[in-house]
């Protein structure tokens, strides 16, 4: 009856759903405090590169020697088994731990997809039931200690990337990935004031879709104009980190289940993105 005892305090005994909840916050805190450093991949809206984004910022840290970890908390559209080829993953669960896939060496990967048979399922799950699937989910993943953990969030600023954003404890900061239009634009400024709101640091603004390099002349190409993400960036006074040209390599990686660093690292959207992490890793450090 040791717990019967920890509210003697004065304090009402919590119900059994309560207790549940206060469980699964503690286990959830443990296994956060065995990873350094959280990084939140946000957007204004979906259709951005979020995912891509997540996907490779994950992949070039890890193959930088760093344990990393990357959550696809998008319970909205969870891509990241597909970005990676690990839709036939299965995760392992003994009831309280469950053991996240593996991507090359140092990579761990999980999804709320991992869990769903059907596809469609999560999108028809009511917002209470959703939250505690992943309360649930978050608390039993054993990501073991990392260095980094990224994390690619629902798009927008709605209640479901904030309720999601609330779950996760101790998040170092927040990326926001935007395209430079300015309809896109106006987008992301909600999203710093989320991050304000949520009191999640901005690490930096990420403009994607940022011009085309031609791959016959070289030259630059700005399909959906250009500077916007560095301007918006100034304007609101949080950090730049660099802008990804559109590059057809993208998709043909992505629509093959392959990272773009990966797959053709000298590219033009590779390049950009190396450099893009590099002043990242700086924000983090300083
Ligand atoms: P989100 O997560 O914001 O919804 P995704 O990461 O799924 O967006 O990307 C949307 C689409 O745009 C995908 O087909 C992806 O391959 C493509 N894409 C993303 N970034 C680029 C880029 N820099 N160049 C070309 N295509 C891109």
């Amino acid at each position: 009856m040791a717990e019967q005892k920890a509210h003697t305090d004065g304090a009402p005994a919590p119900t059994g759903v309560a207790q549940q909840r206060q469980q699964q916050e503690r286990k959830l805190n443990e296994r956060m405090g065995q990873i350094e450093r959280t990084v939140a991949v946000l957007s204004g809206k979906g259709g951005v590169g979020k995912s891509t984004v997540a996907v490779n910022l994950a992949v070039t840290l890890a193959a930088r020697g760093l344990r990393v970890g990357l959550l696809d908390a998008d319970i909205h559209g969870p891509s990241v088994p597909k970005l990676l080829q690990l839709e036939r993953s299965q995760v392992l669960s003994d009831g309280e731990n469950i053991v996240p896939a593996v991507y090359g060496a140092n990579l761990k990967v999980m999804s709320i997809a991992f869990l769903i048979q059907d596809k469609n399922e999560a999108v028809i799950w009511r917002g209470p039931l959703k939250m505690k699937v992943l309360r649930q989910f978050l608390s039993d993943v054993n990501w073991g200690e990392l260095d980094y953990l990224v994390v690619d969030l629902p798009p927008g600023t709605g209640d479901e990337p904030l309720s999601v954003a609330q779950l996760i404890p101790n998040v170092t900061g927040a990326v926001v990935v935007t395209t430079p239009q300015e309809l896109s634009i106006a987008d992301v400024r909600r999203c710093i004031t989320f991050c304000h709101k949520l009191e999640m640091p901005v690490l930096g603004v990420v403009e994607n879709m940022s011009g085309f390099i031609c791959p016959h002349c070289g030259k630059a190409v700005d399909i959906f104009g250009a500077g916007g993400g560095r301007r918006m960036a100034e304007d609101m006074d949080v950090p730049f980190l660099g802008a990804i040209p559109i590059d057809p390599e993208v998709v043909r990686a992505s629509d093959g289940g392959e990272p773009f660093v990966a797959s053709r690292p000298d590219g033009p959207a590779a390049t950009a993105f190396r450099k893009t992490v590099d002043r990242l890793i700086e924000q983090i450090e300083t």
